[in-house]
């Protein structure tokens, strides 16, 4: 069963979700200010957090920020204000969703089973498709390593700082080496859900981690398939 936190200082509506996740089947966990959210996810492991912005003590964005330092979980954002600043830091800093409130429940619980899933399906397939990734959970490419299980990337062994979604972008990239993937497909997989007509965000995630990476140690690990999509070939 997987385990939600909300951290929410409205207790009505932190309780009323909590309801809904648990009539869904989720088990749950509560905390009504910032520093009792960050406190509850570092010690515990969560599989998803419903983190709302505007909180006492610790704001929402500076709780994710900490968290995705030493114990990244996925998170979607609470969001009272249509404030596109919130949302685009909350992504960077490494949210997988928002959403505004008021918010349908329904459309909460939809996000929520998005998140899992998405996250579920990352983590299952590690290992499982054949050669993409050992038992240890490790990609490569030349001299760089991706950790799955530390979340971690190096490049001759100098860490490459890579937000959550570079992450999973590389991650999908790495274990479908040999295989173009179209902006579509990507952009399901990294972003998880609906950006319809965005799929240039998953040229401006390659734009980044080409700069970090093939930029940075002068290689060139993505290949750009004109009017298609992407891919890491296999040496
Ligand atoms: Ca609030």
């Amino acid at each position: 069963m997987a385990h939600l936190l909300i951290v929410e200082d409205e207790e009505k509506l932190a309780r009323f979700i909590e309801l809904e996740l648990n009539h869904e089947g989720y088990e749950v966990t509560k905390a009504f200010d910032g520093r009792e959210g960050l406190r509850l996810a570092t010690e515990n492991k969560y599989d998803l957090i419903l983190l709302d912005i505007m909180l006492p003590g610790l704001n929402g964005l500076e709780v994710l920020r900490r968290l995705q330092q030493d114990n990244p979980t996925p998170t979607i954002l609470l969001t009272a204000r249509d404030a596109v600043m919130d949302k685009v830091s909350g992504l960077d800093a490494g949210a997988v969703d928002y959403i505004t409130k008021p918010f349908a429940i329904e459309e909460l619980l939809a996000r929520v089973r998005v998140a899992l899933k998405i996250h579920g399906s990352i983590a299952s397939t590690s290992g499982k498709e054949t050669g993409a990734s050992d038992e240890e959970g490790i990609l490569t490419w030349r001299d760089l390593v991706l950790n799955e299980k530390k979340h971690e990337v190096t490049y001759q062994g100098h860490l490459i700082e890579l937000t959550n979604r570079e992450f999973m972008m590389l991650q999908y990239l790495l274990l479908n080496k040999d295989i173009v993937l179209s902006r579509d497909t990507l952009l399901e997989k990294v972003c998880g859900y609906d950006y319809i007509g965005e799929t240039n965000m998953i040229d401006v995630y390659i734009r980044y981690l080409r700069t970090k990476i093939d930029d940075a140690f002068d290689v060139k690990m993505i290949q750009t398939v004109r009017g298609v999509g992407y891919v890491i070939k296999s040496e």
